[in-house]
């Protein structure tokens, strides 16, 4: 075991332990119903839609998260992305199987990373989340989408941005049936849906997304 390569601190309080302490665990923010059924986003109702999503045209069926993305989850996030750090995935992958029921799914997929930025880090958390998640469901996990251009950071952009930035980036290997698509990290959900819209196009009955972390804006 390379216990040398993993961090001695939890990531999220600086506590003495591997990468995340039992307390911050425990702490996160889990996302509970009442959510928007399309989307995922808390809200004060269940509703079918929700002022995040109505109105938008979605890709995939359904959109789950187990945490709110805040400063902890940020935290946890960037050591994934930068380090690595297997075991959080695995460890992010159990908190989803505790919190998120399995949609019906025939195979796991994952957002493909942007080759330029997965050069500046050499991580690729949605893909070890995806295989991690596909161990646990006991799902085959496969490569499907790829992107077939280059796209600008969505962060810091308008959502019509992120539409427009994300449209059409995305291809997808033939596939049949119920595909349950892999993030880390939901914001806007224009980024799973341009990957649905793809996987739909190759054949795909229905998408739906998982994600660890989701942007919470107020409830509403
Ligand atoms: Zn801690
Ligand atoms: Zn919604």
């Amino acid at each position: 075991m390379l216990d040398v390569l993993l961090p001695r601190r939890c990531l999220v309080c600086g506590a003495a332990a591997t990468h995340l302490c039992a307390a911050c665990r425990d702490g996160l923010p889990r996302i509970d119903p009442p959510w928007c059924d399309r989307c995922g986003a808390p809200t004060e109702w269940p509703v079918q839609r929700c002022r995040e999503c109505s109105g938008r045209r979605l890709a995939f069926t359904r959109a789950r998260a187990a945490v709110a993305y805040d400063d902890a989850v940020r935290k946890i996030v960037a050591g994934w992305k930068e380090r690595g750090l297997r075991r959080l995935a695995d460890d992010a992958a159990a908190i989803v199987v505790e919190r998120i029921p399995l949609p019906e799914a025939d195979v796991v997929t994952f957002v493909p990373a942007d080759r330029r930025r997965q050069g500046e880090r050499g991580h690729h958390p949605a893909e070890r989340l995806a295989r991690a998640l596909g161990e646990r469901w006991q799902l085959p996990c496969r490569s499907l989408v790829v992107r077939v251009r280059e796209t600008e950071r969505q962060r810091g952009l308008a959502l019509a941005d992120r539409r427009r930035n994300v449209a059409g980036a995305f291809a997808a290997r033939p596939v049949t049936g119920e595909v349950l698509l892999v993030d880390d990290v939901y914001t806007s959900g224009a980024t799973v849906s341009a990957a649905a819209a793809a996987l739909r196009a190759s054949g795909a009955a229905h998408v739906n997304v998982v994600s660890f972390a989701r942007a919470v804006r107020t409830r509403g």
